[in-house]
Formats: structure tokens, sequence, C-alpha cells
């Protein structure tokens, strides 16, 4: 069992500096009390650290960037933790929403000034795949309205997180 908590800050620390030299604020919403989940510390790091890399990187100076923690759904009568990834920048149109967990591909915006491997996303389905986890992003469809992505990653509730266990 793993507290999501106990990866996320380490990792908001070295971040932040990052966020900073683009001038971008990076907010974390995290309750005190959380269930654990079924996930390797590891790999979540490597899966948070390329989400809100790529928020950083896909969100003009200015922007937002902001993490929360300590939402709860039930999908296929299986209970979840979320980890909400949520920035003000670019948007992911539809065309490219398709494709951006392929290996190598890289978005149309992306293609310009924004440097990358397009492997970030394709790693971050690999991992989450790996602890039976569930990734969603969801960017508007209009371009004209408020732009920003957001990601979603799903992790299964630990034993412990199931019978109530707060950590
Ligand atoms: P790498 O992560 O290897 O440096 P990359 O960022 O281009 O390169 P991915 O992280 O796999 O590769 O992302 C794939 C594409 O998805 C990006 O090229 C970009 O177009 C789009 N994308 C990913 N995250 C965001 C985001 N938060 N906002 C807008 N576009 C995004
Ligand atoms: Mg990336």
């Amino acid at each position: 069992p793993v507290n999501i908590k106990d990866v996320l800050d380490p990792l908001l620390i070295s971040i932040k500096s990052i966020a900073q030299e683009k001038q971008i604020d990076l907010k974390a919403d995290i309750p005190r009390d959380l269930p654990s989940v079924y996930a390797n510390s590891q790999a979540l790091r490597e899966v948070l650290n390329n989400l809100i890399d790529n928020a950083i990187k896909y969100t003009p100076k200015g922007g937002q960037v902001r993490v929360e923690l300590g939402l709860i759904s039930i999908i296929d009568q299986k209970t979840y933790q979320g980890i909400l990834i949520e920035d003000t920048g670019y948007g992911i149109p539809l065309e490219d929403q398709a494709h951006i967990f392929d290996r190598h591909y890289r978005g149309i915006q992306a293609e310009g000034d924004i440097s990358g491997t397009g492997l970030g996303l394709a790693i971050v389905k690999d991992l989450v795949n790996q602890m039976e986890g569930i990734i969603e992003v969801f960017s508007p469809i209009n371009a004209k309205q408020k732009k920003g992505t957001r990601f979603m990653v799903w992790l299964p509730l630990s034993q412990e997180g199931m019978q109530g266990k707060l950590i």
C-alpha cells in the first residue's frame, strides 16, 4: 500500500523551481488523511513527474498548474482514488487526443518550439496499466473556450483503504 502524498510531496518540492522559472503558479490541494492505494512508489513518481512536467511545459508563462488529491470514484464496481493534474495551458485538440498516448506522438502545437520525444505519455500509460489504474484526459472541444487540460489518474484502493483506514 502506498500513500500518494508521500510520493507527491517530495516531487512537488523538486519541481517547484521549474515552475517558478517559467512563472507558473504550481498549487497542490492535498488533504491530510487519505486512503492508501495499490501502486509502486517509483512508478507513481514517474507518472506524476511526467504529467506535471507536461502541464508546466504546455502552459504559457503566467499560467497555473494545480494538483489535487482526495477524489474517490467507483468504476466497474472497483474503488479508486483519483489524482487530478490540471493546467491553464494550450489544451489538446480532439485530433491529438486519440494519439497522445502513442509512442513518439507529438501534438500539433508541440511541433513548434516546444521540444520533446513524445514518449512521456506512452510511458505514463504503461505504468498506469501495470498498476491496474486508469488514466483519462479532458480538454475543451471548443478552442475559443477557456483552454487548459486535465489529466485524471485513478489508482485502486488498497485493502486497508477499502476498510476505511486513513493514513
Ligand atoms: P517528452 O515527454 O518525451 O519530453 P512530449 O511532452 O512531446 O515529449 P508526451 O509527454 O508523450 O510527449 O506528450 C505527447 C503530446 O501530448 C505532446 O507533444 C503535447 O502535444 C500533448 N500534451 C501532453 N500534455 C499536455 C498538456 N498538459 N497540455 C497540452 N498538450 C499536452
Ligand atoms: Mg512530455
